[in-house]
């Protein structure tokens, strides 16, 4: 569907009024009409036809211009939502999310074994039929986002190989939209946790960064230079847990030996922790507890080969920001400022100024954030088509 020079330029200019409330958050329209260089009349008439399509709200706002008259903000419809997903070898995590970024309902399943894609996709569907029932009346479910540790190709919904998941060339896209009825995208976890972080900034993000993600299936990453994402010639980019570290370590999943992530690993702080299962939030307790000496130390020394890796990252990419997600930013976290000198004088030449470190949020929360953005994403870009 191609139509006229106008139906695209007036395309475009829903897609930049709906993007700005969506990555932003909700705005009047004189900002949006600050934020997009449209006339205050155009937002106005494309926010009337982007009510009509049910994806905005516009309500009155407490804030006013001089006395009186109240100003009515645009926000980003929560009853459009997408399902998002994220796998790991032991736990598979969903929760709604709605266009306005507001976090629905969340469920989960704690896995004794590793699931295959069939048995992954039997459990998709199943947390669906949970997080429907708690659902708002009258909300729109557009698709499924599911994030998963491995790569990921060009190809839509083919995981290629996750090695900690034992997957090749799973079709895991067409599996759970044969098993929910739903349009599914698939995304390597890391990618859509620095997809979250610079879609939604909030001090994050940037057009430099480096990401690092530490899950229980292992590590993954994303590199973001120059505002592009780093994605390689099939989409297998920035593997980022293969980064050798140690050529007399472990050997690797991958077949080679001393890999970041057979280095650095959350079983081994789980154990000295305490911890069975790999519980992000209580693991980030207990890393915060600098009492536990153990457990410290063992934090102390992984986040040294982390430092090594960055290093190799730092001097390849020069970023100006450097996210740490997951465990290993829990890691990060619990470090005092003179443990985080002492690492960062040996790994880095530039100066504090010129590169920031810092946690990203725990969890796999930016990676479902991620995951629903692949949902978004077609919406976004022709919200008329939706
Ligand atoms: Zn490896």
């Amino acid at each position: 569907m191609q139509g006229s020079a106008n139906d695209r330029i007036r395309r475009q200019n829903l897609s930049a009024v709906l993007g700005h409330v969506h990555s932003h958050g909700p705005a009047t329209r004189f900002e949006l009409a600050a934020a997009t260089g449209l006339s205050r009349a155009t937002v106005g008439m494309l926010a009337a036809e982007l009510d009509k399509l049910g994806l905005i709200r516009e309500s009155a706002g407490h804030k006013a211009v001089g006395p009186g008259r109240p100003v009515s903000h645009i926000t980003a419809s929560d009853d459009v939502a997408a399902m998002a997903v994220s796998i790991e070898a032991n736990r598979i995590e969903a929760c709604l999310l709605g266009l306005g970024q507001r976090t629905g309902p969340a469920a989960h399943r704690e896995l004794d074994s590793v699931p295959t894609p069939e048995e992954a996709s039997g459990i998709i569907a199943s947390l669906l039929a949970e997080l429907r029932a708690q659902a708002p009346d009258g909300f729109r479910l557009v698709g499924i986002g599911i994030g998963v540790p491995g790569q990921v190709g060009k190809e839509r919904g083919i995981v290629g190989h996750a090695a900690n998941l034992g997957w090749r060339d799973a079709p895991l896209g067409t599996l759970v939209a044969e098993a929910t009825g739903l349009p599914t995208w698939v995304g390597n976890d890391a990618t859509l946790g620095i997809t979250a972080a610079t879609t939604f900034g909030g001090g994050l993000g940037g057009d430099d960064v480096v990401y690092v993600y530490g899950g229980s299936s292992g590590i993954g990453g994303g590199v973001v230079t120059g505002g592009h994402l780093l994605n390689g010639a099939t989409g297998y980019a920035t593997e980022l847990g293969h980064i050798p570290v140690a050529p007399l370590g472990h050997r690797c999943a991958c077949g080679a030996r001393g890999c970041l992530e057979t280095e650095v690993q959350a079983v081994r702080l789980l154990r000295r922790a305490g911890l069975e299962s790999h519980d992000a939030r209580a693991l980030e307790l207990a890393l915060a507890d600098t009492r536990n000496t153990a457990l410290h130390e063992e934090a102390l020394r992984q986040m040294e080969w982390v430092a090594l890796a960055l290093r190799t990252l730092v001097n390849i990419f020069n970023p100006s920001q450097v996210l740490l997600g997951g465990f290993i930013g829990a890691m990060f976290a619990s470090l005092s400022e003179e443990e985080i000198q002492t690492l960062t004088a040996e790994s880095f030449t530039v100066s504090p100024t010129e590169l920031r470190i810092q946690s990203a949020p725990m969890g796999s929360d930016l990676i479902l954030a991620g995951a629903g953005e692949l949902v978004f994403r077609d919406l976004l870009a022709a919200p008329d088509l939706f």
